[in-house]
């Protein structure tokens, strides 16, 4: 299928490119949306094709299904427009696309830097397993001072996320972008939480987005998938690993995924403005101490994100007045959310980070990773914002 839609849009804004980018008109049987192709082989009619196929002088997308499957284009062309980038690569997971861009990168002897509250298995994934095979790294605080100061001229690689979590810290992608181009130093940003719909990085100038699409992208708690955009030349590199990983997203997740991308731009609107009326209820709360969200004037990073970000999403981090057994209490008296790791569906999802992610460490070695024992994290689903606000007014009673 064609990687570009056979009636050119002019100038589409993001809304049009969820429901048409990547999609071709005239689909097979005359169907109305991108057929689901479960075929892991792709036949050819003689030996003449196959010779003319691997000459190059016969254009055809599939071969055999690890390289490639009609399906997962269509999905892989959407994720490229969604965020302005040539091409994009769908994985299995998150940590897939992360984990397989990271092993098309490096190269030994190489030094990378990452931020320190990155996603927990990304760390692990650099610290444990990277450095068995002689690749050094730095972990520094977020921020682009924290990054400049861990620089070494080894660095070849910067890893980042914006915003992270639980913290919500964001990136001046900028000033990042400038410092490390003059040092010829790749940058790779995790944009999970903000997804393309609220931060572009590679209009910045970033080289390569990765997404856990199991979250926003598919938006409905009911896939895992990954994506990494960039460059044509960079996603090349990375889906010639992926061929030899097989780290792939299934047919039936890449049709699960393009049918929930139809919906991203009015589900973000939602998650961006409920996330914004939560947060600046729990800031006003009584029983609350402190609230993350970068939409909030107290946060931190709330010049920069607005500087570069159209919303700042659903995920909202706040800690209560009380101890990590009164921030129990309120888990187990909201009504709506789920207790359960995750984020970006409809369904609101709630959790201490101190007795999910961060569970097998002491309250000490917590403290020590900025954990705090009192806080809790919310990811705003799609329900009425009334309703949820009415709900933790009434959960927030029992701190
Ligand atoms: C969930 C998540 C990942 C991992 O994605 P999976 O799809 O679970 O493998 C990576 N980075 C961030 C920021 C995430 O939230």
């Amino acid at each position: 299928m064609s990687k570009s839609p056979d009636r050119p849009i002019p100038k589409p804004h993001i809304e049009t490119l969820a429901v048409h980018a990547g999609e071709v008109r005239d689909k097979a049987h005359d169907s109305l949306v991108t057929p689901l192709i479960m075929a892991t082989a792709y036949p050819f009619e003689n030996t003449d094709e196959l010779h003319r196929y691997f000459r190059g002088e016969h254009i055809r997308n599939e071969e055999y299904g690890r390289y490639g499957n009609p399906t997962q284009e269509v999905a892989e062309a959407k994720l490229a427009a969604l965020d302005g980038g040539e091409s994009a690569l769908l994985t299995s997971t998150g940590m897939s696309a992360i984990v397989t861009t990271l092993l098309a990168m490096v190269k030994p002897g190489m030094h990378l830097v990452i931020t320190a509250d990155s996603y927990r298995k990304t760390r692990v994934f650099v610290r444990e397993f990277l450095a068995k095979f002689g690749i050094q790294h730095t972990s520094c605080e977020p921020s682009v001072a924290g990054i400049a100061a861990a620089v070494t001229p080894g660095t070849r690689l910067i890893i980042t996320e914006s915003p992270t979590n639980p913290y919500l810290n964001c990136i001046d992608l900028e000033a990042l972008v400038a410092f490390a181009r003059e040092r010829k130093i790749k940058t790779l940003i995790d944009a999970t939480l903000a997804t393309p719909f609220n931060l572009q990085p590679l209009a910045f100038g970033v080289d390569l987005v990765v997404h856990s699409a199991t979250k926003y992208l598919g938006g409905h708690n009911d896939l895992m998938a990954g994506v990494v955009v960039g460059n044509d030349g960079l996603i090349e590199a990375i889906r010639e690993h992926q061929g030899m990983f097989g780290a792939l997203a299934s047919p039936f997740t890449a049709y699960m995924l393009i049918r929930g991308l139809k919906t991203f731009a009015v589900r973000m609107r939602q998650h961006n403005a409920s996330g914004q009326a939560i947060a600046e209820f729990l800031e006003k709360h009584p029983q609350v101490e402190q609230v993350w969200y970068p939409g909030l004037a107290s946060h931190g990073a709330h010049a920069i994100a607005k500087r570069q970000m159209k919303g700042f999403g659903g995920l909202i981090s706040f800690s209560i007045r009380g101890d990590l057994v009164a921030a129990s209490r309120v888990i187990d008296a909201v009504k709506i959310p789920y207790l359960a790791p995750s984020l970006g569906g409809p369904e609101s999802l709630i959790e201490q980070p101190a007795l999910m992610s961060y569970y097998d460490k002491s309250p000490e070695e917590r403290t020590k990773l900025g954990i705090r024992e009192n806080l809790i994290r919310l990811s705003v689903g799609l329900e009425n914002t009334q309703d949820l606000i009415d709900d933790l007014d009434q959960a927030l009673a029992k701190v």
